[in-house]
């Protein structure tokens, strides 16, 4: 079974991440969506709400999974088999520190990063620009999918 990991904070989950995510389930066996608690970011959803948006909107996969972990992700990875890790490449703003990240993932526990390229319809789009675009009042129905469209407009509504 080649299993593979798309690791990242997802508060929350936009077009970009659900692009590379589909993507990467069409190469492999299964793909296990692994959200973490980011400490250096200020997030609006918890972990749990993230978790529960990713599997609503990939629930038409029948080879994704979603789950949080805490800690390092080569820990993660080796206890549940996985040999590699999927990264969305934007920019190559977002290379240096992904291609340090992979090396040392490499060199320090022998696990694999394949980089795909993002999608160009999304390749400005972030969590953060979603969560600001939103909070001016701008219409996000094309940056994240419309569940999480409407829970981002409850959120910032105090909800
Ligand atoms: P992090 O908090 O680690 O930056 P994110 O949740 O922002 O995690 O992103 C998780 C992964 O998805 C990263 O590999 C990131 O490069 C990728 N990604 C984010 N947005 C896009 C996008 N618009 N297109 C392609 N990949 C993306």
């Amino acid at each position: 079974m080649r299993r593979v990991v798309c690791p990242g904070s997802f508060d929350p989950v936009t077009n970009g991440h659900l692009d590379i995510v589909s993507r990467a389930a069409q190469l492999y066996d299964e793909v296990v969506v692994a959200v973490l608690r980011n400490p250096n970011k200020q997030a609006l959803f918890t972990v749990d709400e993230r978790v529960e948006m990713l599997r609503e909107v990939t629930k038409s996969h029948d080879n994704v999974t979603v789950t949080r972990f805490d800690g390092l992700i080569v820990d993660f990875c080796r206890a549940n088999d996985i040999s590699a890790i999927i990264k969305g490449l934007r920019a190559v703003s977002d290379f240096d520190y992904e291609m340090q990240m992979a090396q040392m993932n490499y060199s320090q526990a022998g696990v694999e990063t394949l980089f795909m390229t993002t999608n160009p319809l999304y390749a400005f789009l972030s969590s953060s620009l979603a969560k600001d675009f939103a909070k001016y009042g701008g219409d996000v129905s094309g940056l994240v999918p419309s569940p999480v469209a409407d829970r981002l407009a409850a959120r910032l509504r105090g909800g």
